[in-house]
């Protein structure tokens, strides 16, 4: 076993706990569909939460009530609501708009100069994410009893709705000892550190907090994350396999994943991820804009990837790949609006998910894919909005790193003018919309054409690979997927395919009996 690990602390709240790590910003199960209304959802959302917390403050002691208290009166208060509405009024969905105004609250209160202020922030944080929860359904998760919570902070709803009474502890790289949940600790004898920095543990690794030294102590060994270095995080795209075609050109083959429960059969031994369909995360607009619940989900996979490389897609959503609640966004439900588009047509959907991404890439090898891309300004202006809110974060002092950004080719007019796009970082071809859109099928009508079509997709693949720049190309469309294919995408230059789980077996052995011009290998 590793040696311990004892990091250096602030105390919170005297005592020692040892038990179990719960780590934080951890996904919640995928709540169900649903719609999400108007104004009147919000307030129904809103009357909810503070049923909540009128419930949490039953029973509480004193101490844990005025925060309570607080936060029911912050709920409450109607200059909240006016600030909601105006946003609605200004064309913004209902739970952008709550999260907008709820996040320049947050924002005035971490820009504070006293210590009391700037340790208010994380109850507001916490009734923003209760009433996102209450719109989507998805309650706050508790966490095991005895465990010790390890996290960047900790809302006090959390604390207040776990049950302490089987012991259990608190370690938070960053958090305050003026914060709410360090004096409901202290009320609560809880074992509580701050200010651990950032460190690697697994969850249920033996944790022990010593709230009286301040320290907090890894008996399974463990290290400081250092801060992120800025900038790209580099090729994420080298070939890690050894898998290799009959003349011994290395081939890379990962897999599609699409819903987040697919995430635990992920093999991280065998194959990273070169498509990630973020949308299938979001079954709802509170999703959408609840950035916590991305970065759990993102930060899973990466996890679960360890050193493979994984490519998520910004939500594709729009056009015929609908989100309960889209409609509620005027002017976008009849304008046929999808991908990038739509992305940059609502930028609060795209900002809010770009946090989440930036602060998931310091978890794994992470980069991110733009879908739809049709013109090169729209990867300028995603790149913009990227940088933007990495300085935000940095601002506030959230953990961050600036992934490779690149780009879906699946729109004819984009493979054909590749060389223009010099700010993707790398391409991957989408044969499914490449080839409705070129010959111009309905997509559900793609399996009827595709074979007719199949010469012509392959011959602007050819074209288009040509044009890359040398750039990590990848192709993650179903054709991928088909053997009947293979010849073709491997003469045309792609080394790097991306395929459904269930189709890697039958993908791998036919890579293995051509060469990496398409032909067939001697004895085959
Ligand atoms: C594609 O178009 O080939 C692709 C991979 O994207 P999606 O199937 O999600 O539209
Ligand atoms: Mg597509």
């Amino acid at each position: 076993m590793a040696e311990p690990l004892r990091l250096k602390a602030k105390s919170a709240s005297p005592g020692i706990a040892s038990g179990p790590a719960f780590l934080a910003e951890r996904p919640d199960a995928a709540p169900a569909p649903r719609t999400v209304g108007g104004f009147g959802a919000l307030e129904k959302a809103i009357d909810i939460s503070i049923g909540e917390l009128e419930h949490l403050a039953e029973g509480a002691d004193a101490e844990s009530r005025d925060i309570i208290d607080f936060q029911i009166e912050v709920l409450r208060d109607p200059t909240i609501a006016e600030a909601t509405g105006a946003r609605m009024e200004e064309d913004h969905n209902v739970v952008f708009a709550w999260v907008a105004t709820l996040d320049a609250y947050i924002g005035e209160l971490e820009a504070a100069d006293e210590e009391q202020m700037r340790a208010r922030a994380v109850d507001i944080l916490d009734i923003k994410n209760r009433v996102l929860g209450a719109l989507a359904g998805t309650p706050i998760a508790d966490f095991p009893p005895g465990s010790v919570f390890v996290g960047k902070d900790m809302e006090p709803s959390r604390f207040l709705a776990h049950d302490w009474s089987k012991g259990g502890g608190i370690a938070l790289f960053a958090g305050s000892t003026a914060g709410h949940v360090a004096l409901l600790a202290r009320a609560k004898s809880v074992p509580m550190v701050v200010g651990t920095g950032r460190f690697s543990a697994a969850d249920g690794d033996p944790v022990r907090v010593d709230g009286d030294a301040g320290a907090v102590v890894l008996k399974a060994g463990g290290m400081l994350i250092p801060a992120p270095a800025q900038g790209p995080a580099g090729d994420t795209q080298t070939a890690g396999g050894e898998l290799r075609t009959a003349d011994g050109v290395p081939i890379q083959l990962s897999i599609n994943i699409n819903d987040p429960a697919e995430i635990d059969a992920l093999d991280p031994a065998t194959a990273g991820v070169g498509l990630m369909r973020s949308e299938f995360s979001v079954t709802s607009i509170a999703d959408a804009a609840n950035e916590e619940r991305q970065l759990a989900i993102y930060r899973r996979v990466l996890e679960q990837a360890g050193e493979k490389p994984v490519i998520i897609r910004m939500l594709d959503i729009g056009g015929d790949k609908p989100v309960a609640g889209l409609d509620d966004l005027p002017a976008l439900a009849a304008s046929g609006l999808r991908g990038i588009r739509l992305l940059l047509a609502r930028p609060e959907i795209a900002r809010v998910q770009a946090r989440a991404l930036l602060r998931a890439a310091v978890f794994g090898r992470l980069s991110v894919m733009l879908p739809m891309v049709t013109f090169p300004d729209e990867i300028d202006r995603m790149r913009e909005l990227f940088r933007e809110e990495a300085e935000k974060l940095g601002r506030r002092s959230l953990l961050h790193r600036m992934p490779p950004i690149g780009m879906m080719v699946e729109v004819p007019s984009a493979a054909l003018m590749l060389d223009t796009f010099g700010s993707a970082a790398f391409f991957s071809f989408g044969t499914n919309d490449l080839t409705q859109y070129l010959a111009a099928s309905a997509r559900d009508d793609i399996d009827a054409d595709a074979g007719k079509a199949a010469p012509a997709v392959l011959r602007l693949i050819a074209q288009a690979v040509k044009l890359t720049a040398g750039k990590p190309t990848s192709i993650c469309g179903d054709m991928a997927g088909n053997p009947s294919y293979l010849p073709g995408l491997l003469a045309a230059g792609l080394r790097h395919f991306s395929v459904a789980p269930a189709r890697r077996p039958a993908i791998r052995s036919a890579i293995i009996g051509l060469n990496a011009d398409g032909t067939r290998a001697a004895g085959e």
